[in-house]
Formats: structure tokens, sequence, C-alpha cells
């Protein structure tokens, strides 16, 4: 593909208002040449969706919640075409003028979306991790099908991803994915009894989204992220080793056959990887931070804590099994974290109920897309009679 057809990049921007979604806009605002915005999807936040709607000249947006898309709507008196509900993002994604789709969405939803753009030969630059946990062999498949790029946001995927530019997939010894720790690093299970969600949304490095917040205190976020990194770069489990990280600088580490390690570095700053997943394969300036190595001074490592961090194992077994255990494991930990934010369940119910509800889960080890949305639904219908609360999300 020439130069010139490459760019501008033409974006269809899903989840515009989130913490990914505003970033991605402060990178489209300083090369207002290379990007063009074609499409914008929220979920709720209407006003925000059209300040940037506004500001990017943006003709269509997408608003999963059909109130608030009828709201938008009478705002807008026509100016603005608006597409509404997961089937108005579908048609956002299959845009002819779009070539790259950015997934920033949250859940589970995001996968459709993700493959929906690949059959119709839009690259992907995803944020949306649970597409990969919950369908990554489908969505590998597809990308393969339709010969388009898909270039991960995770701050460890993307160093990984740029950790192996021109190298050789069979050359890979192992992944190592780094891991900051989360608010609890170092605490034992007995000191977590009780801890408080504003505890746990204390990230010590990463400035994120309330969900992956949370994962990242459990740990979940990491076992989810072995999983990405397993069907992303086709590693097998025992070949991706976590460790802990707490500066959160390293951003990712490959080592080699012949010994050698790969890693990427930068402040804790998402821009540069949105970034990167835009302009892949080439590398512009970028709003980021960056980072001054004499101010960070030391890098420390050290083992994960998988007793006390339950969800990690379940991770690497999700990896193990592969099929809908994973589909199943992320269900649950978006109910639980979901019951946690709301206040209806205590901080260790979240890998006790990922443990009990997981373990049911009837595996498809190569699903189709039904199996998965089935996996899905039964493991969220499975951990609201295990916890006993109904919550205000519906399940599909
Ligand atoms: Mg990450």
């Amino acid at each position: 593909m020439s130069v010139q057809k490459q760019y501008p990049k033409c974006l269809a921007l899903l989840g515009s208002t989130g913490s990914v979604g505003t970033q991605t806009l402060d990178c489209v605002r300083m090369h207002p040449n290379e990007f063009k915005v074609l499409a914008l999807t929220a979920q709720n936040n209407i006003d925000l969706l059209e300040k940037q709607a506004r500001e990017f000249s943006v003709e269509t947006v997408g608003i999963a919640n059909l109130e608030k898309a009828e709201e938008f709507r009478r705002r807008v008196k026509g100016k603005i075409h608006v597409e509404e509900g997961l089937e108005g993002i579908l048609k956002i994604c299959a845009y002819e003028e779009a070539d790259t789709v950015l997934n920033a969405l949250v859940g589970n939803i995001g996968l459709r979306p993700t493959l929906h753009a690949m059959k119709h030969k839009k690259n992907v630059a995803l944020a949306n991790k649970e597409t990969m946990v919950s369908g990554g062999e489908l969505v590998m498949e597809a990308a393969r099908r339709n010969k388009v790029h898909l270039v991960p946001i995770d701050s460890e995927h993307s160093a990984i991803f740029q950790c192996l530019n021109g190298e050789n997939k069979g050359e890979i010894s192992k992944i190592i994915l780094t891991c900051s720790g989360g608010p609890f690093r170092g605490k034992k299970l007995n000191e977590l009894k009780g801890v408080t969600k504003e505890q746990a949304l204390n990230h010590p490095t990463w400035k994120m989204g309330g969900k992956i917040t949370i994962d990242s205190a459990t740990l979940m976020n990491k076992g989810f992220e072995v999983v990405e990194a397993m069907w992303l770069y086709g590693v097998e489990p025992e070949r991706i080793e976590v460790v802990v990280h707490p500066q959160s600088l390293i951003h990712s580490m490959v080592e080699f056959v012949d010994a050698s390690i790969i890693a990427q570095l930068g402040t804790h700053d998402m821009r540069t990887p949105i970034q990167y997943a835009l302009t892949y394969p080439r590398r512009m300036k970028c709003p980021a931070t960056r980072l001054n190595l004499l101010e960070a001074k030391q890098f420390t490592f050290e083992k994960p804590d998988m007793e006390t961090f339950q969800c990690l194992a379940r991770g690497y077994e999700a990896a193990r099994r592969k099929g809908t255990t994973a589909t199943a494991i992320n269900a649950v930990n978006d109910e639980c974290v979901g019951a946690f934010l709301d206040g209806k369940i205590e901080f260790l119910d979240i890998q006790r109920t990922i443990q009990k509800v997981a373990e049911k889960n009837r595996h498809v080890t190569h699903p189709v897309l039904e199996d998965i949305l089935n996996a899905d639904e039964w493991a969220r219908r499975e951990t609201r009679k295990e916890l006993g609360i109904e919550l205000s999300i519906p399940v599909r």
C-alpha cells in the first residue's frame, strides 16, 4: 500500500468519551493532516460526544443507549447523523470511507464490532481487551482471512508488538509481561478482607477507567493479558512469564532463543501505544510525556503472588484450556466488578466467585461466535444467581 493511500488515516473511533477515546483524540489533535475522524461512538456521555463531534467536524455518531440517542437527535437537529444501539455501532464499523476502526469499548460488547470491522476489511487498533480474551481465536482467524492489521493498544501488548518488529516469531523464547502489582502489591489474603472501593481504585501508576483499575487490583487484568498475549503472538502460556515491576516503566519484554531480551520503555502515558497503533509501521511526534531515566533511577522486579491474587492463576488456566473458559471468566468478572463498584459485594468475592462459577462452565474448545455469546450469557446469569443480586445492566 502506498504512503499516499495510507495517509491521512480515516478513523472510526468506538468509545470516544472514555479514557482511551479522549487520549486518542489528543493524538488526532496533534496531527490534523494525518488523521480524519469519520465517526465517534459513546454509551451515555452525549455532552462530551457532542463537543467532540463539533471539534472534529464528525458527521456521524453512534450512541449505544437508545434514549440518549433520541435526546442527541433532538439536540443536533439533523446536523449530525445518529446511529443507535449495537446495530448502529456495527454499521459504523462497516463505513466505506473508514480504513481503521479504533475499538476502545469496555467489556465483551466489543467483540462483535471487532469482527464486523475486520469482515469489512478495516484495520483494527484494539484497546478492548475483552475482544481477545473472549474471542481470541476467532479474531485472529478473521484478521488472517481478511488480511487486515490488528494492532494492540494495551500497553504491554503494544510493547511486545514493538519488540517483535522485524523479528521472526519462531525465534521467541518467552514473553515477559510486566505487571505493576496494583494497589495491594505485597498484601496477603487476610489483609485484603474488607478493602474498600476507594482503596482498590487507587492505582499506583496508571490512570485508567474504573473497570480496568479494579481488574488491576485483583490481577485479573494480568490474567487476561496472558490470554491476550497467547492469541496475539501465538505463544503458549508456559512461555509467558508475568513479572511484577512496580515502576511500570518497562511495558513488557521479549526474550529470544539467543538469550537476548528486548524491552520497550516509556512513561505511564497511553498516548504512545494509542498513536503507534494508528501510525504503524510509522512513528510520529506524540503528545505523550517522555521518560527521564535519571529521574526513574531504578527498575525492580518481583515474582507475582498467585496464592493471594488468584485471578492471575485463573488467567493462566484459561489460556491453557483456550476456548470458552476465558469467555466465562471474563463475564463472571465483569458482573462481579460491577457489583463491587456498586457496593454490593466484597473485594475478595470477586476472585471467589470467578473460581466457583467458571469451574461449572461447559467448555467449548474451538467456539464459533454463538458459543461465545452463549458462554458469556450463561456465566452472567450464574454469577447473578450466585451473588443473589440483580444488576442494572442487561445480560446481553
Ligand atoms: Mg495492560
